[in-house]
């Protein structure tokens, strides 16, 4: 499974740096995770929009979708000679009104997933966990079918204890960290310690810090997440075109 972040702020764009997008790819299938601001600009480096396979979104927060709409857009209006097939975006369906914007006529559908059901996405089966933010919002879990591989993202999420089972032993667990050390228990977002702590806790292989903050240090918010896992395991901070391979 490859991974490349296309936007890793939380929040709001800042300084050429987009927000919440990860690309996918198993097998040839390209999965976009998340739609945030620039998605569709920094897409256009390593994949032709026309030919992603589908959307997967967390939630409905702006920082997560801003591009969801202008991709609809180049898949209806650019002139391919060939036919492009309709997107399936996955979605909760928890909003009616956004999740009915996942439709566009013969561009893209909106497909429901459910917490208590595994879907099956490609090479990928997914599971579900709501996490703490102020609107419905889904961490999800990705197996990669053929190798067993296992992405952890968070979505958007304040501390929740089961995040420990939910990411147990990840090869990549990609957290939500847009705040520093001495904020903890927020009722939106990890700190970096929680972060490190629910990563040591998980057993976790690899931690990604991503929807990052736009101000403060980010060496400090990698290592007080460091620090929070004990040394157990790499951390890094996500950045724009940043690929893990697992
Ligand atoms: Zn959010």
């Amino acid at each position: 499974m490859k991974i490349t972040v296309l936007g890793c702020l939380g929040a709001y764009p800042y300084e050429g740096q987009g927000t919440s997008s990860y690309l996918l790819e198993s097998d040839g299938f390209h999965l976009l995770l998340d739609a945030g601001s620039t998605t569709l600009v920094n897409l256009e480096q390593h994949l032709d929009p026309l030919t992603l396979d589908g959307v997967i979104l967390s939630h409905y927060h702006h920082d997560h979708i801003a591009d969801l709409g202008v991709l609809q857009y180049y898949r209806q209006l650019y002139p391919s000679l060939t036919p492009v097939p309709v997107l399936p975006i996955y979605g909760h369906t928890e909003d009616a009104v956004h999740f009915s914007a996942l439709d566009l006529d013969g561009v893209s559908q909106g497909i429901p997933y459910f917490e208590a059901e595994e879907l099956k996405v490609g090479p990928f089966r997914i599971t579900f966990m709501k996490t703490i933010h102020p609107v419905p919002c889904y961490a999800m879990r990705f197996v990669e079918e053929k190798t067993g591989k296992v992405l952890v993202y968070t979505g958007d999420s304040g501390y929740l204890e089961s995040f420990v089972a939910f990411a147990d032993k990840a090869d990549v667990f990609l957290a939500d960290t847009y705040l520093f050390e001495g904020n903890e228990r927020h009722h939106a977002h990890f700190t970096s310690k929680e972060a490190g702590e629910l990563a040591k806790a998980a057993d976790v292989k690899k931690l990604v810090l991503t929807h990052l903050p736009q101000h403060g240090s980010l060496d400090m918010l990698r290592e007080q997440a460091e620090q929070a896992a004990d040394y157990q395991m790499p951390v890094t901070v996500a950045s724009k075109n940043l690929v893990l391979e697992i």
